[in-house]
């Protein structure tokens, strides 16, 4: 069991205080992880009137929900023409349907129930040659095509509004794109959840799942009898149900921000305020927080523990991207980890019939799990239509399993790097 991480969102927000479960409880449905797919998962089943407990092992954000670079970015990992051309057009229809709908949540959410999470509507895409710029003219066309109507190709010039950079040839913007402090949102949407009746408990980690019609879901100190459960573990889910956590990988990306800047200096960096990311594999992603530092994070990097090691991997970016800020202080650097799947689709399923997972975001998940747990809450409200759209894409479990993971991901993470630089 752990605390928060040590990071900029930590410092800004503090963390929760949520008792631990002992005792037996008896719920509707259990969720296990207070990131954001479970948190979205309980709050849409408490809406839908469930009685819900939520069970986090550290404290609400502890996974990549309250450590991540806070980008609000549409879509899937994999794009839908892709989806369409894999899996036919069935599939990718209905995942195009939903694929603008996880800002959406996110935006209404802040908006009902409140949360002060330094939202700042608007984000860019960048190009770094000619190759990566036909990418994004074919992605606004495709995200034309199904209903985003706020997309802006920029040229060199135009995306000087956005991003003070060298480094780039054009760009894209999205007007429904945008930023928040993720572990802000996320302690507000852990407030709405217990506004609903839901109940919350943290450092009580799930150590036991005994299957059946009613499951029991044992912690260190407690247990929940269950008619459903909901597991939104992630990266970190460890050995408590193999099937899962053997399947995919996990990778650990880093994040430093910077001393306060001031918001004349900040404005110079990035006029628009807009969160940015590039179109490389491993890419750089950065915006300038609320009060006035520039958080930039990138690179896929498995088991960059260490702060300064974090700074020293950081850095050159940052600094290539920005070179006004050579030598710049570092206040804080951290890391956490995304799962990536083969396929780059997120992973929805069911275990038993009364187990549902949603995992595999593959590095863009803040939207995603915001959709996942509205879709699961459907499902377990007698609405499965859309969650098994996302279930019956087909996924190839990772062969080796978790003994291959580690040296995987650095393969695939030199594999990336090569083509980056190449261009291809
Ligand atoms: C550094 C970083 C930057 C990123 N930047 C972006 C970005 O800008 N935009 C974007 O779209 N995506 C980004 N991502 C990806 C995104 O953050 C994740 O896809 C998303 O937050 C996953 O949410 P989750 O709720 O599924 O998992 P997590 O947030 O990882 O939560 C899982 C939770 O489960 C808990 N848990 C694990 N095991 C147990 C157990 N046995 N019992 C109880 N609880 C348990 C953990 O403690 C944890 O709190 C980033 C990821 C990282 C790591």
């Amino acid at each position: 069991m752990g605390e928060l991480v040590s990071s900029y969102y930590q410092f800004n927000a503090g963390s929760t205080n949520y008792p631990k479960l002992q005792g037996t409880q008896d719920t509707d449905v259990c969720i296990l992880g207070g990131g954001f797919t479970g948190l979205s998962s309980a709050l849409h089943l408490a809406q839908a009137g469930m009685k819900v407990v939520l069970l986090e092992a550290n404290r609400i954000g502890f996974g990549a929900s309250g450590r991540n670079g806070g980008q609000i970015v549409n879509s899937y990992s994999r794009d839908v023409d892709h989806i369409t051309a894999r899996y036919g057009q069935a599939a990718g229809d209905a995942m195009a349907a939903m694929m603008f709908e996880g800002g959406e949540i996110i935006r209404q959410l802040i908006e009902q129930y409140q949360i002060d999470c330094d939202y700042v509507p608007g984000g860019a895409f960048v190009a770094m040659n000619a190759k990566q710029m036909q990418h994004l003219e074919a992605q606004q066309r495709l995200w034309q095509q199904h209903g985003n109507q706020q997309l802006t190709l920029l040229d060199r010039n135009a995306l000087a509004d956005i991003v003070s950079s060298d480094r780039y040839v054009g760009g894209l913007s999205d007007g429904l794109s945008g930023h928040i402090q993720p572990l802000k949102l996320a302690q507000g949407e852990a407030r709405a959840i217990q506004s609903l009746g839901g109940q919350i408990f943290e450092q009580s980690p799930v150590t036991r799942v005994v299957r059946g019609k009613t499951l029991q879901i044992h912690t260190t100190q407690g247990s929940v009898n269950s008619r459903y459960l909901v597991v939104g573990a992630n990266a970190y889910l460890s050995h408590v149900l193999p099937e899962l956590s053997k399947r995919n990988m996990p990778c650990g990306t880093q994040i430093i921000t910077t001393e306060v800047l001031g918001e004349a200096r900040c404005r110079e960096l990035l006029p628009a305020n807009y969160c940015v990311e590039d179109c490389n594999y491993l890419l750089d992603y950065y915006r300038t927080t609320a009060d006035h530092r520039l958080l930039y994070g990138g690179g896929v990097v498995y088991g960059a523990r260490d702060p300064a090691d974090i700074e020293r991997l950081i850095r050159p970016k940052l600094e290539a991207t920005f070179p006004s800020l050579k030598g710049v202080k570092i206040d804080f650097s951290w890391t956490g980890n995304f799962l990536l799947t083969l396929s780059r689709l997120p992973e929805f399923g069911r275990l038993d019939n009364n187990i549902y997972y949603m995992q595999g975001y593959s590095g863009h998940g803040v939207t995603c799990t915001h959709l996942a747990g509205k879709v699961a809450a459907e499902a377990l409200t007698g609405q499965a239509g859309r969650f098994d759209v996302f279930a019956k894409l087909p996924h190839l479990p990772l062969l080796g399993g978790r003994a291959l993971q580690i040296p995987f991901t650095a393969l695939g993470a030199a594999y990336y790097n090569l083509r980056d630089k190449l261009g291809i």
